[in-house]
């Protein structure tokens, strides 16, 4: 019998080993394997000798045009998640350094300065992966069949998901999630980059919409730069994490 408290046992342990910032940590963990992004999912291609940094990109810069330039990816990925990286190794440096009599002024600027860096590692290290140039077919198997249990149509959801990508004021992302708990997916935005992402579910598709990603090609029209990259998702990836969490 599927009682309340049987399904928290069932569930705490998991939802438990995936709080780790955003999916990045438990999609690493779990090693995805059969894939062809097999070198990207590697661990060592994020962390190694004691320091984050900054995956190689399993595509060349130009591979999404026309839908997003080559000079956008340039810059995207070699600066602006460079820059993240790089930040995130400093601001766990100091950290590691810090006393326990530090100002805590100093503490809270730190603590945003991790979370701020380590979101956007996250983020951008699993945006890269979601992008490749599709046929405009849409999700198949069993992720396929979620879309449309959940939005009714996966034309539906494209509206649905847009909307929710024009919603987000300033600088932000979203986000298409799981919860290993009530097995749902479901839409969510983040301000800018930060980690407070609902704790314990894994994001299996996110769009950035920073002014970053698309400011040099499509100026203020977030509209064009979304219906853009409506070309370039990778849905087999997205699937093969829908696949490797819901079977977790
Ligand atoms: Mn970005």
């Amino acid at each position: 019998m599927t009682t309340r408290r049987n399904l928290m046992k069932a569930s705490l342990p998991l939802a438990l080993a995936s709080t780790g910032f955003f999916s990045l940590d438990s999609l690493l963990m779990a090693q995805p394997t059969g894939s062809s992004l097999d070198t990207y999912f590697a661990p060592e291609n994020f962390f190694t000798d004691g320091e984050w940094k900054l995956p190689k990109l399993p595509y060349a810069y130009d591979a999404l045009e026309p839908h997003i330039d080559a000079k956008t990816m340039e810059i995207h990925y070699s600066k602006h998640h460079q820059g993240y990286v790089t930040n995130l190794n400093k601001a766990l440096k100091v950290m590691s350094e810090i006393k326990g009599d530090a100002d805590p002024r100093i503490i809270e600027a730190l603590q945003r300065d991790i979370s701020f860096n380590m979101g956007g590692n996250a983020l951008h290290s699993l945006f890269w992966p979601t992008l490749a140039p599709n046929d405009g077919a849409p999700p198949q198997g069993a992720f396929g069949k979620a879309i449309e249990t959940t939005f009714g149509s996966f034309d539906n959801f494209k509206s649905y998901f847009t909307k929710v990508a024009m919603s987000v004021k300033g600088s932000g992302w979203a986000t298409l999630s799981f919860s290993p708990v009530s097995r749902q997916i479901f839409t969510s935005t983040i301000k800018d980059q930060d980690s407070q992402h609902a704790s314990g579910t894994h994001i299996l598709l996110g769009l950035d919409v920073w002014e970053h990603a698309y400011y040099l090609k499509h100026q203020n029209k977030r509209g064009d730069y979304v219906n853009a990259w409506w070309n370039v998702v990778n849905w087999p990836v997205v699937e093969m994490m829908y696949a490797m969490f819901g079977e977790s």
